[in-house]
Formats: C-alpha cells, sequence, structure tokens
C-alpha cells in the first residue's frame, strides 16, 4: 500500500483540504510516478463542483500530471526510475475493444477509465494529479522530452492534447485557415499549435484584452466576436474552425464563417443542447464535429511536436493551499492561462 499526499474535496460546495490517499501496490505493469506538477483544467471544477453528475466524493481531481518514475512493476519495459513522465485525461481502457486497437483508447466502447472520479479494473475510484503520488499501467503513461520543463509540461496533457488531436484530425496546414474561438486555456494551445501546423490562424474572441498574447503565440489574425462587423468581414474565411468554448454560442453565426467544406469542431463542451439551423451547415456543405481529448500514441506525438517547435503554454504555478482561489480565477476568465499546482507544497 502507497500512501500518497493529496488535497481533496468533501462534497460540491466545500473547499480544498489536506488528504493522504491510498495508491495501488504496483501490479507487473505499474508505474509510480512521484508526481512534481498538476494543471487546473475547467472539468477539474465542473466534476469537483458536481456540474457533471453524481460524483463519489472525496475527490481529487487533477488529469494533467506531470513527474518522475519513482518505481516500476516487474514487466514494466517502456519506463525505468528517473525518467520523466506525464499522465493525462485516463488512466486505462479496455485495450480490446475496435476503438482501443486503433489507439483512440479516449473512445474505448467500454469507456476509458478517467484519471479521476471514475472505477479502475480493480474496483477501486480513481482520484487524480493534486496529489504527490500515482500508480498507472505503463501503456496509459507518456514520455515528456527533456526540453520541456515539467510544470509547462502538466496543461499539455489535456489542453494540448484536446487542441492537438482535432488540428491533426481536420488537417491544419499551411495553405490552411483555421479559426481558434476562445483564447484560454485550450484556445492559447490551439494558436501555438496551429501556426506550428503552418496554418493561418485568426482568434475569435469576445474582446481583444489577449490580442497582444494571440499575435505573440503565433495568431496571424484577432478579432473580437463582440463586433457584429467580424461575422460580416469573416464570411465564409475559414476551413476549420476549433471552439475551446464550453458556453452556448450562436453556432449558425459561426457556421457563416466556413468556407465550402469547411469543419467547425467543438472541443468546449456546454452544459445545454445547442440550437442551430440545419440550412447553415446544407448551403455550404459544412460539418460540424466534437473531439474529445487524443489516444495515448498521438498524446506522445503532441509532447514530440511541442518539444519540436518549442511550444508550451503559458502558465502561472500555485501552491497546494491556493486551489480555491485558483477555481474563483478560472472561473472568471482571470489567469494566463493554465494554473498549475506545484505539488512540492502539498
Ligand atoms: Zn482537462
Ligand atoms: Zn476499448
Amino acid at each position: 500500500m502507497i500512501t500518497a499526499k493529496a488535497r481533496a474535496v468533501d462534497g460540491p460546495d466545500q473547499s480544498f483540504r489536506t488528504a493522504e490517499i491510498v495508491r495501488r501496490d504496483l501490479d507487473t505493469q505499474d508505474v509510480l510516478i512521484e508526481i512534481k506538477y498538476a494543471g487546473i483544467c475547467h472539468s477539474d471544477i465542473h466534476t469537483a463542483h458536481g456540474e457533471w453528475g453524481e460524483v463519489n466524493y472525496p475527490l481529487v481531481p487533477g488529469h494533467e500530471i506531470a513527474g518522475i518514475v519513482t518505481d516500476v512493476g516487474s514487466e514494466v519495459t517502456k519506463y525505468k526510475v528517473g525518467d520523466r513522465v506525464g499522465v493525462g485525461c485516463m488512466v486505462d481502457s479496455c485495450g480490446d475493444c475496435v476503438n482501443c486497437r486503433k489507439g483512440e483508447e479516449q473512445y474505448c466502447l467500454k469507456g476509458n477509465i478517467p484519471t479521476y472520479a471514475g472505477v479502475d479494473k480493480y474496483g477501486e475510484p480513481t482520484q487524480g494529479g493534486y496529489s504527490s503520488h500515482i500508480v498507472v499501467t505503463e501503456d496509459f503513461v507518456v514520455r515528456i522530452p527533456d526540453n520541456i520543463e515539467l510544470d509547462a509540461a502538466a496543461p499539455l496533457l489535456c489542453a494540448g492534447i484536446t487542441t492537438y488531436s482535432p488540428l491533426r484530425r481536420w488537417e491544419a496546414a499551411p495553405g490552411k485557415k483555421v479559426a481558434v474561438v476562445g483564447m484560454g486555456g485550450l484556445g492559447h494551445m490551439a494558436v501555438q499549435i496551429a501556426h506550428a501546423m503552418g496554418a493561418e490562424v485568426t482568434v475569435l474572441s469576445q474582446s481583444l484584452k489577449k490580442k497582444d498574447d494571440g499575435l505573440q503565440l503565433g495568431a496571424d489574425s484577432y478579432y473580437a466576436t463582440s463586433d457584429p462587423e467580424t461575422f460580416e468581414k469573416l464570411a465564409g474565411s475559414f476551413d476549420l474552425i476549433i471552439n475551446t468554448v464550453s458556453a452556448s454560442l450562436n453556432m449558425d453565426a459561426y457556421f457563416s464563417l466556413l468556407t465550402l467544406d469547411g469543419t467547425l469542431v467543438n472541443v468546449g463542451a456546454p452544459g445545454e443542447p445547442l440550437s442551430l439551423h440545419v440550412m447553415s451547415l446544407i448551403g455550404h456543405r459544412r460539418s460540424f464535429a466534437g473531439s474529445m481529448i487524443g489516444g495515448i500514441r498521438e498524446t506522445q506525438e503532441m509532447l514530440d511536436f511541442c518539444a519540436e517547435h518549442n511550444i508550451a503554454p503559458k502558465i502561472e504555478v500555485i501552491s497546494a493551499d491556493e486551489i480555491d482561489e485558483a477555481y474563483k480565477r478560472v472561473l472568471v476568465s482571470d489567469v494566463k492561462y493554465r494554473f498549475v499546482i506545484d505539488t512540492s507544497t502539498m
């Protein structure tokens, strides 16, 4: 039995408290990771607040995990003690269904096992990265390239892969015009990745407050969606729109910005159903799609891509005592652009 220090929450309206949690003893293919940094994702907040369905409290959130391997099971072949590694939004899947076999474990037909608020194959609740240690089967561990600092690596495990995967799938590349809706944790990664893939990148943000950052991160242009002229001016412009916003938007207005055969991909997940006029899609054979994180192989590919192109999130490192305050600030978009917990302060 391995005990880990953690920060847990006991209910939807509760503050974080110190906790000790138990990690399983290493199975033959398990890796023990000493967590160094854990990013704070908006999903952590939705889950901690009970907004995404029933939660078995106490809950330790965190699915942007970066750390060092400190022990390995007897049959582990991919990692050794001292390796720099990461864990993202899932820690296991069936491994056997058609989607798992394709390396798309996030879409496992039996459901992937989320890093927290799930139940693992031993029947135990999963607890996430706001903790000192975690045990994960080696197939769900990725390697962090040497030239990415561990604190900056953490948000890549969710925000990075969530935006990388649709940009790859819908082929952001030279000659393509890509718009990123929302300039937050996800958006500021999408801008950098799409730019590095060679696309012409436009940010569509509510205001121009973060324009300088957007341009500095690689956007070619930046527009305020609060200005109605934006939608007139950019009508029919984009091959691909990545929508990172989890609030309900006027989807028809955004579809009108797509070219013939253009696609709008939602990675933000609004809690309420959206309404749209199908004519906005039919008119120019447009598509509306969704995308959820990425598979393990693709997550490794994303990390290697970020290393090669010197891409990193902009982060604000906080101590474990500052999680509640950080949550409040995320909810009012007062973060540039991701909070990362220094777990040595647990
Ligand atoms: Zn996340
Ligand atoms: Zn599966």
